[in-house]
């Protein structure tokens, strides 16, 4: 008889089960629909081919790849498994015989594309055999929010009523809960128990580094990596063709791989990378599905991946032998801004679009974290870890700010809006941007709008990124992208707890002076602090009283400027910067009495 142990060893040849893969393979023995979400390298092919050879009939595995297939089919065939495969790229004799040999039921895994699997003919015909289990590899196809979308995939919805009883496994690496949803929905109906392994690949290191020039980044990378096998990752098809050329200007041995290759060369690309020693495959995201390359030691991100589940899959090509690797990502403000445009372009609806976008922003947020990489991408995928210890975030601790000041705003703005806009509001309302949305709400008339008009709009979207991964909000689950406060969030606007903020994520291109201005505005006296919200509260009088914004009557950086001279006089006053002849004459001497009073006096302190 065999059972999974004997299967294992024999058939495998692995002395035990890695963690999680004997529960999925018992569930699936049991007849029951399983849904298992593994790290790339977890082992899921053994998930499905060991109950294939322990349960009686024939499995189907429904794989998106033709190569992938013919790996997985030679290899079981070099382990002594019938297992074949129905596909495009072989001559239709063979597939006729592979047909006859499923007949005479000497198949135990017949491997077939969906398109093929999905037709009547072929359903029919299946259907008149014994069905043992339906696998289906990479899953996350089948869903319309993920990158990876295949339209043949959307057939495969109908297998549960084309094969009722047939317990159907499905396997991915890509787990953001949108898309498990999706797939619990269509392909299991809601019927199906869920295996969710650990996300932790710990002997990654990651690190980000700010974009400058890609190439040359690089190549100091490649300087004490020579001799390594490692994965490039690039945009286009055309910067993957010239950081491969210029890698082997420089010495490397380097190759091309992309979507615009022939099969032929696609194949040899791939060919010299498994098989010889230290080869560089530059690349986009056309390779790496079901590499099973165990010693690659780093992939480095020139561009930015298109999603966090991307990036995830991308890394988790490295280090698959357990040995200590790398993720090394160059990341830029274009690049974002790229993706932006990819998602507008796309055209697939609002919202499509608006989920993509929220998609990004979680990818943007984990590029800009202070903190540790490691923790914020876990957190993606709904994880609590630890501090890792080895990301950069966590080893090179960078100087960071005191930006509990502009935390409270942004956390009051949401509080006042109702806890249910998205970053984009917030910052509208900040900046004092009177559109209708804002004034149909009348969020113009709240103590925060234009309360952040000292900095750009680009500065405020990075600060929202950043006090919402440190946890002070949180984004809706629905992804309509809401960011509302958490106890954490409370606790700040009652005046407990600070944040810190890594200036050169906020700040891209911050010259000088702005550097200076931000010094300025994270102001440590809190006697000036308290001045400031008077002032700013004055402001918002006369601001509405005259129905203009309030940045009209002066912009954040005066009042900043005002609370730390504290001019008692209209001469001293005159010598703030920011304030001319005119708004002397009209405010100066209402600001030099609000100044004038202590704080005692004050009927407004800081909140
Ligand atoms: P995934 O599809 O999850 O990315 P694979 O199924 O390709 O991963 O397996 C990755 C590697 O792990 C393969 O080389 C496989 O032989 C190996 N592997 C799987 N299960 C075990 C096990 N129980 N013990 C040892 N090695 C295993
Ligand atoms: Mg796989
Ligand atoms: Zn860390």
């Amino acid at each position: 008889m065999t059972d999974k142990h004997s299967v294992l060893k024999n058939v495998f040849g692995f002395d035990s089960f890695r963690r999680g893969q004997e529960d999925i393979v018992d569930r699936l023995i049991a007849g029951e629909n399983t849904f298992a979400v593994m790290p790339t390298g977890a082992g899921k092919s053994l998930c499905y081919q060991v109950p294939a050879l322990v349960r009686d009939g024939l499995t189907i595995v429904v794989s998106p790849l033709v190569a992938l297939m013919q790996d997985q089919v030679a290899a079981l065939k070099l382990s002594g498994v019938a297992a074949d495969a129905i596909n495009s790229s072989v001559s239709r004799d063979e597939n006729v015989a592979v047909w006859q040999r499923v007949v005479a039921g000497e198949v135990r895994l017949l491997y077939m594309a969906p398109e093929r699997l999905m037709t009547p003919r072929m359903i029919e015909a299946l259907q008149k055999r014994s069905i043992a289990l339906i696998a289906i590899d990479e899953v996350h196809c089948m869903s319309q929010w993920g990158a990876a979308f295949r339209p043949e995939y959307d057939a495969l919805k109908n297998l549960r009523w084309n094969f009722p009883g047939v317990p159907i496994g499905a396997f991915t690496a890509t787990a953001d809960e949108v898309t498990r949803e999706d797939i619990r929905a269509k392909l299991f109906g809601g019927q199906v128990s869920e295996y969710v392994a650990g996300f932790d690949r710990p002997n990654i290191k990651l690190t980000v580094k700010p974009k400058d020039n890609a190439k040359k980044q690089l190549l100091e990378f490649l300087s004490d990596r020579r001799g390594q096998s490692g994965i490039v990752y690039a945009l286009s098809r055309k910067s993957v063709e010239e950081i491969a050329a210029h890698l082997m200007t420089k010495g490397h041995k380097a190759v091309a791989y992309h979507a615009g290759l022939s099969a032929a060369e696609r194949s040899a690309a791939q060919e010299k990378f498994m098989a010889e020693r230290g080869v560089i495959v530059v690349a986009t995201i056309a390779f790496g599905m079901g590499i099973d390359k165990p010693d690659v030691r780093y992939v480095f991100h020139a561009d930015l991946p298109a999603t966090l589940d991307a990036y995830y899959q991308e890394i988790g090509r490295a280090g698959r032998d357990g040995a200590p690797a790398e993720a090394h990502m160059v990341y830029g403000q274009g690049d974002t801004r790229m993706r932006r445009r990819f998602i507008n372009d796309e055209n697939a609806g609002q919202e499509r679009a608006r989920r993509e976008h929220k998609r990004l922003d979680a990818l943007v947020a984990y590029c800009e974290t202070p903190d540790c990489r490691r923790q914020s991408l876990l957190a993606y995928f709904g994880e609590t870890a630890a501090p890792c210890g080895h990301c950069d975030g966590c080893l090179e601790p960078a100087e960071t700010l005191d930006g509990t000041r502009e935390a409270r705003l942004i956390c009051d703005t949401a509080r006042l809006t109702g806890n249910r806009f998205g970053a984009g509001h917030l910052v509208d309302v900040l900046l004092g941007k009177l559109n209708e949305r804002a004034s149909e709400l009348k969020h113009d008339a709240l103590a925060v709008f234009g309360a952040g008009q000292a900095r750009p709009r680009s500065e405020w979207q990075a600060l929202v990124r950043q006090v919402t991964s440190a946890g002070f909000l949180i984004v809706d689950a629905a992804g309509f992208g809401g960011l509302s406060l958490t106890d954490k969030g409370e606790a700040l606007l009652a005046g407990d707890g600070t944040f810190r903020f890594k200036p050169d994520r906020v700040l891209k291109k911050a010259t000088r002076k702005d550097r200076r201005d931000i010094a300025a505005a994270a102001i440590k006296d809190t006697d000036a602090e308290g001045l400031l919200y008077r002032l700013k509260a004055l402001r918002l009088e006369l601001a509405a009283a005259r129905k203009v914004p309030a940045y009209v009557i002066f912009p954040d950086r005066t009042l900043i400027a005002m609370a730390e001279m504290k001019p008692m006089t209209l001469s001293e006053f005159a010598r703030v910067n920011g304030v001319g002849a005119s708004k002397l004459e009209q405010f100066g001497q209402v600001f030099v009495d609000e100044i004038k009073r202590s704080p005692a006096d004050a009927h407004q302190g800081p909140p």
